[in-house]
């Protein structure tokens, strides 16, 4: 640090004369700062505000001590805000991984709340007064709500994955359709899992079209399991075959070896209940004969960022020895989120009403389209005349890889330069505007417009309020 402390006076054509670190401190302006921020950070601030003057070769005459202050006190609040911010999700895309995917229930809130709080009973038996077992807190929920007979929970679905086969099948064989080695969010590919699992890949069939007798052919004495992976962000369409989740595990028991799946979004209900396309559910899988079926707790179901295994008992119990459980066990906040969540589905009817997923999934195209009218002219008003916001129809989708054909009905508010010259720009301005509000907005860019997808839009009044503020200098 080479910040001088005291007025500097080198002599020269390029003089800076400039007040020193601990006169700045002692300004009463500045010194209002300390218990706000504390003593070093202010400190820190007033040094490169004051490195910063000196390279834009300010003169002591022309600075305002009280503007030196309040631009110390707007770098320290800009500084110490949180980089993790709330949006406004109007990209269409409801279980958005990169905006942190499912909502949570207040319900899940609270529950985590509560175990941030005080201590809780994590691992703890309260009958017996003995250490308990985390997953036991939520495992009865799971064989209920899927027809498992146990259920372990990791940090996420790609470490479920990861620890089956690593728990299954170290240097043994695979079995997998070819039509099913997904990549998913471009880190989660299901050969290079695989391999760092320390199992082998066993490809079977072709991309269109596996047969059981692919399957059959390829059981061998290296052979540790047949693995089946949800296709869940893309579709084969055409001339195509697919083997059965029961044939398999009809082969798969008569050689005495487990069914694997990995069923990505696992919805715990029938989504067609709900008026949505069928995404097939973990209990579906179970009754199918599958002994191990992964899939994520914030995606469908609704819940915190978990990985949910749930199958036979003997092989639970084998994952939970894996002393790579330990490193991918979670904490009490996603436990007690998820006990939350699971705790909801007991009441199916009300699910659509209490699970933001669900209600957001389930949105009627009305209900949004009349949002995106009532907002219309406050967009209009913000964006200005260079601009013409009009409500179009248009399509959600359900994302994080969850039934990538079905398309909800959905209503946006489309913005599109008026002028076709620097229209590209004009868009780009806009974009990053809607970025930079307070809450931030991120929609996407389409023909040559700015669509805002008003599907999960909760607080209409929090955006509409924030437009005034726009800046499209
Ligand atoms: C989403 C998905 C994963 C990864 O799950 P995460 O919870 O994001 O780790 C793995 N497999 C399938 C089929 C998926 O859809």
């Amino acid at each position: 640090m080479t910040a001088p402390t005291s007025v500097s006076s080198v002599p020269g054509p390029n003089a800076v004369h400039l007040p020193s670190v601990d006169h700045v401190l002692n300004l009463p302006a500045v010194a209002e700062l300390f218990p706000r921020y504390g003593r070093p950070a202010v400190t820190q601030a007033v040094r490169e505000h004051l490195q910063a003057l000196r390279q834009y070769r300010f003169q002591l005459a022309d600075l305002e001590e009280s503007f030196l202050a309040r631009s110390v006190d707007e770098w320290l609040t800009q500084n110490h805000a949180p980089r993790l911010k709330t949006v406004f999700n109007l990209t269409g895309t409801v279980l958005h991984t990169n905006l942190g995917r499912a909502l949570l229930p207040d319900e899940a809130i609270v529950a985590v709340t509560a175990a941030l709080h005080a201590p809780c009973n994590l691992e703890y038996d309260l009958k017996t007064g003995a250490r308990g077992e985390r997953d036991a807190l939520v495992e009865n929920l799971l064989c209920e709500l899927t027809g498992a007979e146990a259920a372990t929970i990791v940090n996420n679905n790609a470490a479920a994955v990861f620890l089956a086969l690593n728990t299954l099948a170290p240097r043994r064989e695979v079995v997998v359709s070819r039509g099913e080695l997904v990549e998913i969010g471009g880190s989660f590919r299901i050969p290079d899992i695989m391999k760092q699992a320390g199992a082998k890949l066993c490809e079977v069939g072709t991309t269109n079209r596996t047969h059981l007798r692919d399957f059959e052919q390829a059981i061998g004495p290296r052979t540790a399991l047949l693995m089946k992976v949800h296709a869940s962000n893309y579709r084969i369409e055409g001339f195509t075959a697919a083997v059965a989740a029961h044939e398999l595990c009809d082969l798969s028991h008569r050689h005495q070896l487990p069914v694997l799946e990995d069923l990505g979004a696992g919805s715990l209900v029938n989504l067609e209940d709900y008026g949505l396309p069928h995404e097939p559910t973990p209990r579906d899988s179970i009754a199918a004969g599958v002994d191990l079926v992964s899939f994520s707790g914030d995606k469908l179901l609704g819940g915190p960022q978990a990985g949910v295994l749930v199958g036979r008992r003997e092989l639970i119990a084998r994952l939970r020895k894996n002393p790579l459980k330990r490193a991918l066990r979670v904490g009490k906040e996603t436990l007690a989120a998820l006990e939350a969540v699971l705790l909801l589905y007991r009441n199916p009817e009300a699910l659509a009403e209490r699970l933001p997923t669900l209600r957001l999934l389930t949105r009627p195209h009305t209900d949004i389209a009349a949002a995106a009218r009532r907002l219309l002219a406050s967009l209009q008003a913000a964006c200005g005349a260079c601009y013409e916001v009009e409500v179009r129809d248009c399509m959600s989708q359900i994302g994080s890889g969850s039934l990538p054909v079905a398309q909800l009905p959905s209503a946006a508010l489309v913005t599109q330069p008026r002028s076709r010259k620097g229209a590209g720009q004009a868009l780009a301005r806009l974009e990053d505007a809607l970025r930079a509000l307070p809450m931030p907005v991120i929609g996407y860019v389409r023909d040559g417009a700015l669509w805002l997808d008003l599907r999960c839009l909760a607080d209409e009044a929090a955006f509409a309020a924030q437009l005034a503020q726009m800046d499209l200098a």
